[in-house]
């Protein structure tokens, strides 16, 4: 991949999307790394979606970003899709290649994983029964980065239980389902807790769940990162377990995003941690 003399566009497109900080994060290393390029927000409703992916190589983008609702609804228009992102059934990252071909892949998985090593150096997925609450599109990254990474028993709850069982079904037998009323005992023993549902999020209820029979030495995740404490992870650091929330998981995506596009790896630092804070706590 040639960019010397190219401008470096690139961008996220949602609905809605002004919401996101990816342009933020994104333009703030373009910056950094002192290369002439901008990284857009990109509104596009559900019916234009097809003519917005087609027009990606024509009006000179090296990639985009994909979030809500486009994740699944995208992939039919990709010339290739990357086996991970096939075993998701979603594609969070577009590239649109040199030669005129869109190529997918999703990198919530590994953004959920990096996150965790970044801030658990001693994290390790196969130290006992991990439970997930949520069966949507976060949950099933971070149940597939789960599994990958050597988990042997996720028990995945969630309030449509025929969304866990699908998933279940899907990723095999290291994922037990769960049935929502049984969400607090489903903690009894474990490792790690994480919420991949939106309850907690700016706007919605806070999930209730009673942590009384959380270890205190399980890991607890939220992948939520606005607000950037939810009431989970305040009231788990409040009875001392660790907890991590959800902004370092859209960070680590970053990076991979730019070695796709542009071959470049840029850093996730304090600095770029906290420009996003600061702008999530305005
Ligand atoms: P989604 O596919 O719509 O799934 C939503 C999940 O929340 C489902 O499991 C749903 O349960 C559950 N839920 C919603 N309302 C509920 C309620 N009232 N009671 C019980 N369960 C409820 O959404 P998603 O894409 O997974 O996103 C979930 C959250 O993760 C969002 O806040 C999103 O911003 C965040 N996220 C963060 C990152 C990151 O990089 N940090 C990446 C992806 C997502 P049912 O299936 O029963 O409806």
């Amino acid at each position: 991949m040639t960019i010397d003399h190219r401008f470096l566009l690139a961008g996220v497109i949602g609905w809605p999307i002004m919401h996101s900080r990816s342009p933020l994060m994104h333009n703030h290393w373009l910056e950094e790394n002192h290369l002439n390029g901008r990284y857009v927000p990109l509104a596009v409703e559900p019916a234009k979606l097809e003519r917005a992916i087609r027009g990606l190589n024509p009006l000179g983008f090296f990639g985009v970003n994909v979030t809500i609702p486009h994740k699944q609804n995208v992939m039919q228009y990709l010339d290739e899709i990357d086996p991970t992102a096939l075993a998701m059934g979603a594609v969070s990252c577009i590239h649109a290649r040199e030669d005129g071909s869109l190529f997918g892949k999703n990198n919530d998985a590994q953004g959920f994983i990096r996150n965790i090593k970044a801030q658990s150096l001693q994290w390790r997925a196969d130290a006992g029964p991990i439970t997930v609450i949520g069966a949507g599109g976060g949950a099933r990254a971070v149940c597939y980065g789960l599994i990958q990474e050597g988990a042997t028993e996720i028990r995945l709850v969630n309030r449509h239980i025929e969304k866990a069982q699908g998933l279940a079904d899907q990723f095999g037998s290291f994922i037990k389902p769960v049935a929502w009323s049984e969400r607090h005992t489903a903690l009894q023993g474990a490792k790690m807790l994480v919420n991949a549902t939106s309850l907690g999020m700016v706007g919605q209820p806070a999930l209730d769940l009673e942590l009384n029979d959380l270890p205190k030495d399980a890991l607890v995740a939220d992948i939520i990162y606005a607000p950037l404490e939810t009431e989970l992870i305040k009231h788990a650091k409040l009875r001392g377990n660790q907890a991590v929330g959800g902004l370092g998981m859209l960070m680590h995506q970053g990076p991979l995003a730019w070695e796709l596009w542009f071959g470049i790896t840029p850093s996730v630092t304090p600095k770029l941690q906290a420009l996003l804070e600061k702008s999530l706590q305005g």
